[in-house]
């Protein structure tokens, strides 16, 4: 399977915003999940191209053989992401969070931050690097720690939801813009949307 496969663009702006956004739209019971299997959460961090302890295709050959194993790295990829979209999209507006989206998100972040480590560079000073490890959730382990910085950095302000309530489909972005008003994930797609559903109301009513 190749990994460009039809997954969403990336419009977040970061790993953990578009590791949010890979259901589709964000609306209870509506969207489309792009994650259904482990192999799938293997091709979407190969797309992403994240640096891992082991490569995708070490554990793509792993889970072949430790289904079960690959089982639970997939419910837990998908139970982290929901959690991490809740608790990014409620902090982004200073919202209530649920403890048990905070306790599944430091389970991921316990993990990976004791994998986390610094070592010599080549070129002088340091850099980080993964310890050597073999589970199947080590894709998380990055997103975890992304989500966690994000969080916690003045980053967090700049989050917008692609609002659902006005037609737009619940994707979490960065808005860098320099005004500060980048409205939808993307003009292309849910602007435009948005657009032609104004243009025909307006023309509805003369
Ligand atoms: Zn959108």
């Amino acid at each position: 399977m190749s990994a460009s496969r039809d997954f969403p663009d990336r419009v977040g702006g970061r790993l953990c915003l578009d590791f949010v956004n890979t259901v589709d739209p964000r609306q209870v019971g509506r969207g489309r999940d792009y994650l259904v299997s482990y192999g799938d959460v293997l091709d979407w961090f190969e797309m992403v191209d994240v640096r891992l302890p082991r490569s995708i295709s070490w554990l793509r050959k792993r889970a072949k053989s430790a289904t079960d194993e690959a089982f639970g790295a997939h419910r837990q990829a998908v139970a982290m992401r929901e959690a991490a979209f809740a608790l990014l999209n409620s902090s982004r507006v200073s919202g209530e969070v649920r403890p048990s989206d905070v306790a599944k998100l430091n389970d991921a972040l316990g993990e990976s931050i004791g994998h986390r480590v610094l070592a010599a560079a080549q070129r002088g000073g340091v850099r980080e690097e993964w310890r050597t490890a073999d589970a199947l959730t080590q894709v998380l382990w990055p997103v975890a720690i992304d989500t966690w910085d994000l969080l916690t950095e003045p980053e967090l302000g700049l989050v917008r939801q692609c609002p659902p309530d006005a037609g737009g489909c619940g994707w979490l972005f960065l808005d860098t813009s320099r005004a500060g008003n980048r409205r939808w994930c993307d003009m292309r797609t849910c602007g435009n949307r948005a657009k032609v559903r104004a243009h025909y109301s307006r023309t509805a009513r003369r």
